[in-house]
């Protein structure tokens, strides 16, 4: 009976925190069940399934089976993939916390800080297809059981953060709220006692989050990221201004009977727009309404309506002070909003009355979407004293979407996953160039991305890109051209180490790893003096065509290559021998081909460095 008793509690503790409608009563909620259950939600490899063990009646089951067969895709390797990779997310939107979730799946340790602790966007997004099919295999039903009924096809921000919060919670990842991310601290040269890894400044200060050493950090802060290096590049020029509105909605049957207008087709109906100016003056490019826990419209409206409506007092060239809250008529853009709202659903909304947002103020905003920001790159390496980490951006700090297209959380979830398998490489101990190479290949693709052309086979989606995009060329960009990604601080040469995790921490002294390039450039003139055709005078051109690259090999070991028989001409050959025979023999990975040495009228200098520095570290000690 005792037993029985037990299961019943654990069972009303874990409905508790399914059915908790805030942020802070998820965390509460979950507090607690792991209080009661004494279960340790810090122990994040067998935190599921202490958790499932635990709390076993029949209401959960379906949950249960749902999440096993997530997490028993080939590609997590038994949540093993990723053993001992550390790693920070900056930001608990849709997309953190998506990537989030793959990242624990793979067995990474997964921490993420978020610096609000309301989820109060009552704002829509629109889902596709792949998006609700992914979703629903998380359980977003038992979480939010109207989630995607009948041909919905769209989730308010909100009720997305809670049902993503409380699957990573199940699944062992670790949510700060209240937590600002600052910036990222360096390793100390020397090891100490508070540790020796790359750590966050965040506030507060105070917080044990500010201990955390990670080996991989993601930005998912939106669209004004805070990690430093991403060049950022505009992509829209055309001035538009986005206004959202939210009314309440009472769920009333003849609010059910008003129909949605969804989608990017609505912009083709002319009439409408023609019909709108001549009756209100409201002169807008497009319209969205989708009726969710509020009434939500999202539209673009054209300025001179704006000013002509007095919603705009003064009429600006830049949009900053043209949009600028006092440059705008709260009241006037009340009025607009509804009216336009009225007239697009056929004034078949019984009322209009505005939602409450966050601050207390009825629920309209107006945006500015003329300049929307994509990052130049998805991801980049960072290197300090002999500790890499890896900084990729995932969901609107990658990539903005412009809100009447609803692209955001389709496009960011792809960046999750794509982020989830480069993460993997990593673990796996693919090199820093060739990973990095292969992310921008991949990101290469998004901005493109429709529901359309991305593969309909949702059934195989995983974070491996190949399941999800169909015409894939995964090294569309070579290492040579993602060097700039890899930063190590000084620009020295050497830096680049092969290996998981555990090797990814080696620390190398600095005296070992730095060579600088006269000194460098000086031993390669004395290994290869003397060689036929070699005349070492630079880092560069020296070395197109090869034969010094083969004189440097023959000098230490002469049966690997028969010097004499090469040709000054086969530039792509003699090359290619080279690379091989050195990743063959000394484990000196290639940084390029020799193809592409042939195709270049000289070989990128830093490149060079880096790959003749490897040849330095292993022969500088060699009696040659
Ligand atoms: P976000 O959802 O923006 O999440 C970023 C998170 O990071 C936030 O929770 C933020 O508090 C946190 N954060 C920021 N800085 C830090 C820091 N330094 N330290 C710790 N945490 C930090 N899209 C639409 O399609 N339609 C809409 O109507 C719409 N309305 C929106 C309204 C607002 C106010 C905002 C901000 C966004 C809106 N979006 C809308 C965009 C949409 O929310 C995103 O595309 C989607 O949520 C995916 O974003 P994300 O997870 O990348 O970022």
């Amino acid at each position: 009976e005792k037993e029985d008793e037990r299961t019943a509690q654990a069972s009303q503790l874990f409905e508790n925190f399914v059915q908790a409608s805030t942020c802070k009563g998820t965390l509460q909620a979950f507090s607690i069940l792991c209080r009661q259950l004494e279960l340790d939600p810090l122990d994040h490899s067998n935190f599921y399934n202490s958790l499932k063990a635990a709390v076993s009646t029949w209401k959960v089951k379906a949950l249960w089976t749902k999440l096993d067969k997530r997490a028993q895709q080939k590609v997590y390797s038994q949540n093993k993939a990723c053993q001992g990779t550390r790693c920070l997310i900056i930001g608990g939107g849709p997309c953190g916390l998506r990537t989030a979730i793959e990242l624990t799946l793979l067995g990474c340790k997964v921490v993420v800080i978020e610096k609000r602790d309301t989820f109060s966007r009552n704002n829509v997004l629109h889902l596709w297809p792949y998006t609700i099919h992914d979703l629903r295999g998380l359980g977003a039903k038992k979480f939010y059981g109207k989630f995607c009924a009948g041909s919905i096809d769209h989730i308010s921000i909100r009720q997305l953060q809670l049902m993503l919060v409380k699957v990573s919670l199940i699944l062992g990842v670790e949510i700060h709220v209240n937590v600002e991310f600052i910036k990222l601290l360096e390793p100390p040269e020397e090891q100490t006692d508070v540790g020796h890894g790359w750590r966050a400044e965040i506030r507060p200060s105070g917080h044990p989050v500010s201990d955390f050493e990670f080996d991989v950090v993601i930005g998912a802060d939106g669209r004004r990221s805070t990690l430093d290096g991403f060049r950022r590049k505009e992509f829209r020029g055309k001035l538009a201004i986005a206004i959202t509105a939210n009314f309440v909605n009472r769920n009333t049957t003849a609010e059910a009977k008003v129909e949605e207008i969804s989608g990017v087709a609505f912009i083709f109906n002319q009439k409408f727009f023609l019909e709108l100016k001549e009756d209100t003056g409201i002169d807008l490019e497009n319209i969205v309404y989708y009726k969710d826990n509020t009434h939500y419209f999202v539209m673009t409206a054209k300025k001179q309506s704006l000013l002509d409506k007095g919603v705009i007092i003064n009429d600006y060239m830049e949009t900053e002070r043209l949009l600028s809250p006092d440059n705008v008529n709260q009241e006037a853009l009340l009025s607009y909003a509804r009216e336009a709202a009225d007239f697009g659903t056929n004034y078949q909304l019984p009322s209009l009355d505005y939602a409450i947002n966050h601050y207390g103020q009825p629920d309209v905003a107006m945006f500015d979407f003329t300049c929307m920001y994509a990052s130049e790159n998805a991801a980049l390496i960072r290197e300090k004293h002999g500790h890499q980490l890896l900084v990729a951006l995932v969901g609107d700090s990658l990539l903005e979407p412009f809100w009447p297209m609803g692209t955001g959380c389709a496009r960011g979830f792809l960046a999750a996953f794509d982020t989830a398998w480069m993460v993997k490489g990593w673990a796996k101990g693919k090199s820093p160039l060739e990973i990095l190479a292969e992310r921008e290949s991949i990101y290469r693709l998004l901005p493109q991305t429709t529901p359309e052309n991305i593969s309909k086979n949702f059934e195989q989606y995983s974070i491996d890109p190949a399941t999800r995009y169909p015409n894939l060329n995964a090294s569309c960009v070579r290492p040579h051209q993602v060097r700039h990604l890899f930063i190590d601080g000084h620009q020295g040469p050497g830096q680049i180490e092969r290996g998981g995790p555990a090797r990814r921490s080696v620390n190398l002294s600095r005296k070992e790893s730095e060579v600088h390039p006269g000194r460098l450039l000086n031993w390669c003139q004395r290994q290869t003096h003397g060689y036929q055709g070699v005349d070492v005078t630079n880092l560069a051109s020296s070395w197109r065509n090869g034969l010094a690259l083969c004189a440097l090999i023959h000098r230490q070991k002469p049966e690997l290559i028969d010097y004499d028989s090469l040709n000054e001409e086969d530039v792509a050959g003699n090359n290619q021998l080279a690379f091989d025979v050195a990743e063959r023999e000394f484990g000196i990975q290639p940084v390029t081909t020799g193809k592409e040495m042939a195709a270049d009228s000289q070989p990128d200098k830093l490149l060079m460095v880096l790959y003749l520095s490897k040849f330095y570290e292993a022969f500088r000690n060699s009696p040659f």
